[in-house]
């Protein structure tokens, strides 16, 4: 019998093509996103204790309560927010299942769900095997801000849910309160639930604050927002993260998770909940990120890129017309990879219709050595 694809249009993510690519050329790997450094040794231990101490059975389906009790706390020192641990926090298998879930939660068949051009690439997958249809709005250019009128023209009766990525991967943009101000505007005069994807939360430059849907009141109450522990603390391959939301929301959505997953890993949750209630872990992020950033800034332009503004995530776009404008993104980043060996992502893959520009992503969560390395082979691009 064949089989009706529920996702005919989906192949395998430009994180994988081009990590692979990075693989088998030995290329040094900027394009898919995580970090090459060590994680903490005392979040280490804390994983190994909890394992030893037997803890390795199912946690509690909405998650481990110390670990929600720790989070309620941090948003408290944080940002002054009160959430309550039982009912409004939800431990989830990585941000993209709370993605998944919070997706799945509100959208019905036909529904529509508005997102914004480029994206991160798993919603609109989420959206679609709702059977739901992703109504796509273009970022402006040359900035990636959001055009709220574009928005506001976008919405039909059937609009159910907007979905935000604050910091943004790719575009590296950050709301500012206007964004989140008209956002509400919006949501609340079309009655739209917000799904706020912030899991680049502290990866904020420049003194620059992050405006979280969490603490503004019109919108915590209508929003679904989201995390990661794989960002925060450089464990990608953890895959524990969480969603905020209010009480009603979050009971809808847990119906969802605990026949999704059921509960997330329960030594990992021991550990992350000991290793949260420090804030110097967390606190540090912006500047040591910054620092990376600005480091492999220096290397891109000598190399002849012309870089765009990076307010915020661990990634760097470069524009490369001044290197090789012959060659369009994909194929720019696999010459690259196999000429040059240093691996990126281009950026036409997260857009249904990616203007005409000549941009690639650089991921700068790696060591200075790595780093460094990465300088020295683009180097050669500058003596072309
Ligand atoms: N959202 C964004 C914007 C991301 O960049 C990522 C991962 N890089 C995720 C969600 C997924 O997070 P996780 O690995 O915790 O599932
Ligand atoms: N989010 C990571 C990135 O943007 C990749 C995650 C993945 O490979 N699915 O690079």
């Amino acid at each position: 019998m064949p089989l009706r694809s529920k996702l005919p249009d989906v192949g395998t993510t430009i994180f994988t093509v081009m990590s692979q690519l990075a693989q088998a050329h030995g290329a040094i790997n900027l394009s898919q996103g995580f970090p090459d450094f060590a994680v903490d040794p005392a979040l280490l231990a804390g994983a190994n204790e909890a394992m030893a101490a037997g803890h390795n059975q199912y946690a509690a389906m909405p998650g481990l309560p110390a670990l929600r009790q720790a989070i309620a706390a941090k948003l408290l020192a944080c940002q002054g927010l009160v959430v309550d641990p039982n009912r409004e926090i939800t431990i989830t298998a990585g941000a993209t299942q709370a993605l998944y879930t919070a997706i799945a939660t509100v959208l019905h068949a036909s529904d529509e769900a508005i997102v914004f051009d480029p994206c991160y690439d798993s919603y609109v997958p989420a959206i679609t095997a709702q059977g739901a249809r992703a109504v796509r709005v273009p970022l402006r250019q040359p900035d990636f801000a959001v055009d709220w009128e574009a928005v506001a023209a976008a919405i039909t009766p059937r609009t159910r849910l907007i979905i935000v990525n604050n910091p943004n991967n790719p575009a590296t943009s950050v709301l500012t309160v206007d964004d989140l101000n008209a956002l509400s505007r919006l949501a609340e005069r079309h009655d739209l639930m917000i799904l706020a994807d912030e899991v680049y939360e502290h990866l904020v430059f420049d003194d620059r604050p992050h405006h979280s849907v969490l603490a503004h009141p019109a919108l915590r109450a209508r929003s679904f927002a989201v995390y990661s522990f794989g960002k925060t603390f450089h464990a990608t391959g953890w895959k524990v993260g969480y969603c905020v939301a209010p009480p009603a929301l979050t009971e809808e959505l847990r119906k969802l998770h605990q026949f999704l997953v059921f509960s997330v890993n329960t030594p990992m949750q021991h550990a992350l909940a000991a290793h949260l209630a420090n804030a110097q872990h967390w606190q540090a992020l912006p500047g040591f990120y910054q620092a990376k950033r600005d480091r492999l800034a220096s290397h891109l332009i000598a190399a002849g890129f012309a870089l765009l503004p990076c307010h915020g995530s661990y990634f760097q776009l470069a524009d490369y017309s001044a290197i090789r404008p012959d060659l369009n993104d994909l194929a720019f980043a696999h010459w690259l990879t196999v000429t040059h060996g240093v691996a990126t992502i281009p950026l036409s893959p997260f857009y249904a219709e990616p203007p005409q520009r000549r941009l690639v992503r650089f991921c700068f969560a790696k060591t200075d050595e790595t780093l460094a390395q990465a300088g020295a082979r683009l180097a050669a691009l500058a003596q072309r």
